[in-house]
């Protein structure tokens, strides 16, 4: 993701994208480490910024006057073709939320954000008919 969009995301949701090392609540008695999202940042393309900020939008608005628990992503990235947001402390509604947006990501092309499908060749990535090239 471009430098820009990604220090937008983090300007917007400081909760979700902290750089803080974080424990892992599976193990509770490991010391906290600092997490994939905060070493690698957003790994995927500049096309699901906007499918990502509605997320956040609305998981943090589920945490700010909802009562939902503060996610915090742990990586958010590309994997065969669609997004894969991880994250701690979500609930089942949360999950509904990361799940739709996951869900999304395989109808938006990656580069560009407009309606893409999957395609698979040597790579499996999620495009529009204007960036199947690349
Ligand atoms: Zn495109």
């Amino acid at each position: 993701m471009s430098p820009e969009l990604d220090a937008r995301l983090r300007a917007n949701y400081p909760l979700i994208f902290t750089a803080e090392s974080i424990s892992d609540p599976g193990y509770p008695d490991l010391p906290a480490m600092p997490s994939a999202f905060a070493s690698w940042g957003f790994e995927c393309g500049d096309g699901w910024f906007d499918l990502i900020d509605a997320l956040c939008a609305t998981l943090q608005n589920a945490t700010a006057n909802g009562g939902a628990p503060q996610v915090v992503a742990t990586q958010v990235k590309e994997k065969f073709g669609v997004l894969r947001f991880y994250a701690n402390g979500h609930n089942a509604v949360q999950e509904g939320m990361i799940e739709l947006a996951e869900m999304i990501s395989s109808r938006l092309c990656e580069v560009c954000g407009n309606r893409g499908r999957v395609i698979r060749d040597e790579w499996i990535r999620t495009r529009c008919p204007e960036h199947e090239q690349n």
